[in-house]
């Protein structure tokens, strides 16, 4: 996100630097944010769609008494940021009423299997008896890496790993995790099949059979705009409640991620910003632009 950031800072300081902030110099600002937005890899249309907004705006507004037109022009970039990334949107991810069952989606690579480990650790430390399932029978050595993450954090796990039917072992799971006083399961499935249909209709079946509370999609940062057709191939299967965004550290095509996600009209709830268990935070999109731009 480094790009991104300092980036942003550089349409900033022409902002600072302007001196009438009429059409032209605006333009000129507007052309700036435009490169770099497109250089973080957000879908052309929302980059335009964003330019006109805030000409549209700031040539409209009045200027308050004790304001300048820069501070009035910072506040519009500012804004109209933070619904780039689904601002209007966010909120804080909570859990409803307990037992909770979380499904994890997701095409194979994205972080999934890591993103089960870290929202389990999350939710372990606000208090929850939290259970991973291993429902992914395709990918070799998923079921060992969260049985082993699982053992790391101190959390229940199930999986099974002579049986090849993700449905048996999400019922399996469930019932064995119960006993076990787990309150809230968190369910990684499969990222890659046979074929795409096949894999959907695996999310479907397992879906249908759990009735979780959440869905959550996990998409990778690095794939920038490109999420957006994820998200609306895992939306026609199932209803997303929330998606995670990983590998934000080092992505310069992490606005690109955010800002297609958001357009789909998916709920970003955390983003992960590294390899290690803790490297995960809940996404709030005023925070993340406050320190974008801080
Ligand atoms: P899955 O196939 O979707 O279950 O993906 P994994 O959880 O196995 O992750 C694939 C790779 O991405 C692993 O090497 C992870 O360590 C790495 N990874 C996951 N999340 C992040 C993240 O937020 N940042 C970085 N840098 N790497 C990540």
């Amino acid at each position: 996100m480094e790009s991104l950031r300092s980036g942003l800072l550089s349409v900033l300081e022409k902002v600072k630097n302007s001196v009438i902030l009429d059409t032209k110099e605006v333009d000129s600002i507007i052309r700036e944010l435009q490169r770099v937005l497109l250089k973080a890899d957000v879908d052309v249309r929302l980059v335009f769609e964003l330019s006109e907004k805030i000409k549209k705006k700031f040539f409209s507004r009045e200027i308050p008494p004790g304001f300048s037109k820069r501070d009035v022009l910072i506040k519009i970039l500012y804004d109209e940021l933070v619904s780039l990334l689904g601002g209007e949107n966010a909120t804080p991810y909570t859990l409803g009423r307990m037992p909770y069952k979380i499904m994890l989606v997701g095409i194979e690579g994205s972080g999934k299997t890591t993103t089960a480990a870290k929202l389990a650790k999350y939710l372990k430390e606000n208090g929850y008896s939290v259970g991973l399932i291993a429902a992914d029978t395709y990918r070799p050595g998923a079921y060992e890496q969260l049985q082993q993450l699982a053992t790391k954090i101190g959390v229940s796990f199930y999986g099974d790993p002579q049986c090849k039917d993700p449905v048996r072992i999400v019922e399996e799971g469930v019932k064995v995790l119960e006993g076990r006083g787990v309150q809230v399961f968190i369910i990684d499935t499969a990222g890659r099949h046979k074929d795409e249909v096949s894999l959907m209709q695996e999310v479907s079946e397992i879906y249908e059979k759990l009735k979780p509370d959440d869905v959550i999609l996990v998409v990778d940062a690095t794939q920038g705009k490109g999420v957006a057709k994820q998200a609306i191939a895992f939306k026609e299967k199932v209803p997303l409640g929330h998606v995670v965004v990983t590998k934000l550290d080092g992505s310069a095509k992490g606005g690109g991620a955010l800002s297609a996600v958001a357009s789909t009209g998916a709920k970003v709830a955390f983003i992960g910003t590294g390899e290690k268990l803790d490297d995960f935070e809940a996404f709030d999109p005023y925070k993340f632009v406050a320190r974008l731009l801080g």
